[in-house]
């Protein structure tokens, strides 16, 4: 992957805001995210209709997701357990994945946020599956598969977020 320097707009004030296309669902972020990651893998292409997928890692507890009616699709994930893909009822728009594994944790579309245009990815996995034209951030962390953990993704974001931290 190609890469390039960006200067990163600052994090959001919390709390952030988003929502699908029609509405029906909105939710509120009231945490710090963990990361944002893109993933290239082949079922991100499929899910988002686009060349990659991009989420927040953000904590369960942190996520605001009221009881709007949602479709669940549930796919395998690499590591072989169920993630539960949930899904806008009315206008179909993916908002996140739960991964059954790891239930303090929601990957939350990033596409979905209100003003998503701060997040840039700090982490690209799947990088061997990515179009020829993307992009990684200069300071971002890159990994062929999923060769990493999610909290090398995590300290990746802090690095980059919170210096010295
Ligand atoms: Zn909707
Ligand atoms: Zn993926």
């Amino acid at each position: 992957m190609r890469r390039q320097v960006f200067v990163r707009p600052p994090l959001p004030e919390l709390p952030m805001e988003g929502g699908c296309h029609c509405g029906a669902v909105r939710y509120t972020v009231t945490g710090r995210p963990k990361a944002v990651n893109a993933c290239h893998c082949d079922d991100c292409k499929r899910l988002s209709g686009a060349t990659f997928g991009l989420y927040l890692h953000v904590a369960a507890e942190d996520l605001k997701r009221g009881d709007s009616a949602r479709d669940t699709f549930v796919r395998t994930g690499g590591s072989g357990n169920p993630i539960r893909i949930e899904r806008c009822a009315a206008c179909g728009t993916r908002m996140w994945h739960l991964p059954d594994a790891a239930p303090d944790l929601v990957i939350l579309c990033a596409g979905t946020l209100d003003n998503p245009d701060w997040a840039i990815p700090t982490s690209h996995i799947f990088i061997e599956h990515a179009a020829l034209d993307a992009v990684a951030a200069d300071d971002a962390l890159a990994v062929e598969g999923f060769k990493t953990t999610r909290p090398e993704l995590w300290a990746r974001f802090d690095e980059i977020y919170l210096p010295g931290k």
